[in-house]
């Protein structure tokens, strides 16, 4: 844990008592803040209560005394509309912060050179953060992982000059850090996503620039016009930016050919066809982004390739789950979004996809073009009958209600489908989940 003793003594309100809130409760009253924290659901409230805590109505609160007011990273601060406790504290006059913004302050307290890397992006943020902690990790540095993939960041060990934090950043987490300052900044990709939380695309690119814009070392993708924009305007600044391109592209310092990572001046090439957990156009962007970053704190190009060799990958992003006589199931179910899904119907052919939940705006719409890779669909969840309308004389299709239906009907249709390879892929596509069956094309397409 990393207490925080910046606000030692003061009156500090918290609100959101969920795993990272309670996390940033505990880190405060280590640190000897006096912490009135509150949740209007009172489940979470008796949460609290068991761990030790006596939750305060802040709803009842004088809030003129407060040092800030902590937001768990769920909770609206602007859209659809503030949370009540967001007005309560602006017309007090007091900051509205997160716990990343308490772990920057921390770092600039006691250890301003503490190496940072911080990841955000519309995707790949996970992979792209858990591959740049594992090459670090190989390489013999002391790494402290977490954030927005999983650990709360205050659960991690203080920050030190000779310990590597690798932190991901959600859009929430960003706008509530204004103190945030990397060392090693990555801003992976941006595409419209999660709009009902930021309104507009533009204040949704603003916030995830701000990352970017206080790096020592600015990382940032140049496949897509936002970040493209982000690059040249970081550079007109005269900050230090490396750009980075899934593709051979004369905008990047590093980018991806023939499946070998490249860097602009740079002897070592990293072969992905040697790591078989980076597969697919979008993970050679991930890998990318990695490089840089690891050279960005001095790691050899020879430690980051074999590094890269021995990642396992993540569950549930294109996880190759097992297979059953010809059939190869793959669980994407981290896919949810419409560009995100993308990546895997470009890995496969033949691909008898589940897909579900709540749909995004524009549905799978988007995806038309590689409806030709689908032999067929499975439908799930509250998106059922919008993706029904979508895929209607595209793709054949069947309601299917729950995944485990879905998951049968899919598996027997494929093991009794006629593809060469059939491969059996789950996805959580824009929504919820998908199972696809497909032969195996990504030695062919991914390239
Ligand atoms: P995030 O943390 O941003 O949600 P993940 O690394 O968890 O991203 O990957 C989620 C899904 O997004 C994966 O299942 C994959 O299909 C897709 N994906 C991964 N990396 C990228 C990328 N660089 N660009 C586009 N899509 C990606």
């Amino acid at each position: 844990m990393t207490p925080v003793e910046t606000f030692r003594g003061r009156r500090v309100a918290l609100f959101g008592l969920g795993g990272s809130g309670l996390s940033t409760l505990s880190a405060l009253v280590a640190g000897g803040a006096e912490v009135a924290a509150w949740d209007d659901d009172a489940k979470a409230r008796e949460r609290a209560v068991a761990a030790g805590f006596a939750p305060v109505d802040l709803a009842a609160a004088d809030w003129r005394g407060f040092a800030a007011l902590v937001l768990a990273p769920g909770v609206p601060l602007t859209h659809p509309k503030p949370h009540w406790t967001v007005d309560k504290a602006t017309n007090a006059g007091v900051a509205v912060i997160g716990d990343i913004e308490l772990y920057a302050r921390e770092r600039a307290a006691r250890a301003p050179e503490a190496p940072l890397v911080a990841i955000t992006g519309t995707n790949g943020k996970s992979t792209t953060t858990a591959l740049i902690a594992h090459v670090l990790r190989e390489a013999g540095r002391d790494v402290a992982m977490g954030g927005n993939i999983g650990v709360p960041i205050l659960d991690l060990p203080p920050p030190a000059l000779s310990r590597v934090h690798v932190v991901e950043c959600s859009t929430f987490q960003i706008d509530l850090a204004p103190s945030l300052k990397p060392t090693v900044g990555a801003l992976i990709n941006l595409t419209p996503d999660h709009l009902d939380r930021h309104g507009t695309m533009e204040n949704y690119a603003a916030i995830k620039e701000r990352l970017v814009a206080r790096s020592d070392v600015a990382l940032v993708g140049v496949d897509d016009d936002y970040c493209r924009a982000v690059a040249e305007r970081l550079g007109a600044a005269g900050r230090r930016v490396v750009t980075i391109s899934a593709v051979p592209s004369p905008l990047a310092d590093v980018w991806v050919e023939d499946r070998l990572v490249v860097a602009r001046g740079e002897p070592e090439r990293v072969d992905l066809r040697q790591a078989p957990a980076l597969r697919g156009v979008h993970n050679g962007q991930n890998a990318a982004f990695a490089f840089a970053a690891a050279r960005a704190l001095g790691v050899s190009g020879a430690e980051i390739a074999r590094a890269m060799a021995s990642f396992p990958g993540l569950a549930h992003r294109m996880e190759q789950v097992g297979r059953l006589g010809r059939v190869l199931f793959v669980n994407d179910s981290k896919a949810t979004n419409a560009d995100a899904a993308e990546k895997a119907l470009l890995s496969f052919n033949d691909i008898f996809w589940i897909l579900g939940g709540k749909a995004k705006a524009g549905g799978v719409e988007p995806l038309r073009p590689h409806f030709p890779r689908v032999a067929k669909a499975y439908l799930i969840g509250a998106a059922s009958d919008e993706f029904a309308r979508t895929l209607e004389g595209a793709v054949a299709f069947e309601r299917c209600g729950t995944l485990e239906n879905a998951v049968a009907a899919a598996a027997r249709d494929a093991l009794a489908s006629a593809a060469a390879e059939p491969v059996a892929d789950r996805f959580r596509a824009l929504v919820a989940a998908r199972i696809a069956a497909a032969s195996e094309t990504g030695q062919r397409s991914g390239r």
